[in-house]
């Protein structure tokens, strides 16, 4: 089934996405309804003035963290729910800088299956990680069925596609979720069209955080939504792991773009773009993901944003973040690979 063609209908009213719609949505019932005002007319709230530009570097970051996945997993759901609601956190996600219009309007896609612990870590740590840099964004994560092999890159489609019916985002970071950015210097800011970035300049678990070659494209990325859709996004027919990151990287130089790094061109900041890994099994590599690396030209028109196939399930906007649960299809041959 071609999604563009059998796309289900949104189940969702518009969620409050802005102080502007939370004046005119009201939640009852689990769902957002516009409010009325006593005569019975929708009641049309004014937008509030507009406020200063956040200035380009944020004063509220603290630089190194330090990230202790024990003690967040101890931490119970309901009160970390309700202190982030505190700060600004809305239904699916979202946030949007409350002391100046921020520059940057983010989407942040995870790919995920069964990895409910990371996915606790993640979130409790990456929405003050954001909110220290001023960003309006909103945590969208793209989660598999079971039965079939994983396909990282045709997740990032969906919650690509998903996000774009949500809301209007600049630019998207694809965002393992077991890759936690260290230093909130390490900039969630949109690269410029024509610059893709690669975020994860090392990782704890790589040879202890050893800069990684210029060929990894993995972990963690970040294009404008204009080049997203200029490439045709991720390939969808990397099933299981590995190939899809390196994929990627052969569409942006195919399209003549520039990858970059964060922080490049600042020798000596560019160690602050470093990750810590969550632990986890290796997975077993794809043995075809080099035979379909090399021939990568000769789908680039159609595999992608095109023929992404699929089937949504579930979009629930969670305290925390936006979960769009789906089956994955293989575009015109149906079903997705089984697992063994
Ligand atoms: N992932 C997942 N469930 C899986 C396999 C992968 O959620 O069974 C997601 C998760 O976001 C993970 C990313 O895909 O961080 C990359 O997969 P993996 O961690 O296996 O890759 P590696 O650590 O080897 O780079
Ligand atoms: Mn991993």
């Amino acid at each position: 089934m071609c999604m563009t063609a059998m796309l289900p209908p949104l189940m969702l009213p518009k969620p409050p996405s802005s102080p502007f719609y939370q004046q005119v949505y009201k939640k009852t019932d689990g769902e957002w309804h516009a409010q009325k005002s006593k005569d019975g007319s929708s009641r049309i709230a004014r937008p509030k003035k507009r406020m200063q530009r956040c200035s380009l570097v944020s004063p509220k970051l603290i630089g190194w963290t330090n990230i202790s996945a024990e003690v967040i997993l101890k931490e119970k759901d309901d009160v970390v729910e309700r202190k982030m609601a505190e700060s600004g956190v809305e239904p699916g996600g979202k946030y949007q800088t409350k002391e100046c219009q921020s520059r940057n309007k983010i989407a942040i896609v995870v790919p995920l299956r069964n990895r409910t612990e990371h996915l606790k870590v993640f979130l409790r740590y990456m929405h003050p990680f954001l909110q220290r840099q001023q960003l309006d964004y909103a945590i969208i994560v793209a989660e598999q069925t079971e039965g079939s092999l994983f396909n990282r890159g045709a997740l990032m489609n969906v919650g690509f596609k998903e996000a774009q019916l949500l809301d209007n985002f600049q630019c998207f970071f694809f965002h393992d979720v077991d890759n936690l950015p260290e230093n909130d210097g390490n900039p969630y800011t949109c690269p410029e069209d024509g610059k893709p970035r690669h975020m994860t300049y090392s990782l704890s678990r790589w040879n202890n955080y050893k800069p990684f070659p210029g060929w990894y494209f993995g972990g963690v990325t970040a294009l404008t939504a204009n080049d997203f859709q200029k490439i045709n996004g991720f390939s969808n027919v990397y099933w299981g792991w590995g190939g899809e990151d390196d994929d990627l990287l052969r569409r942006i130089k195919f399209h003549k773009m520039t990858p970059t790094r964060a922080l490049d061109g600042f020798p000596s900041l560019i160690a602050m773009a470093r990750y810590k890994t969550l632990t986890h099994k290796k997975a077993e590599p794809s043995p075809i993901r080099h035979k379909l690396l090399r021939e990568y030209t000769k789908r680039l028109k159609s595999d992608g944003l095109k023929d992404l196939a699929y089937q949504r399930l579930a979009l629930e906007l969670k305290p925390l973040y936006t979960r769009v649960l789906v089956e994955l299809q293989q575009p015109s041959k149906g079903k997705a690979p089984a697992r063994s």
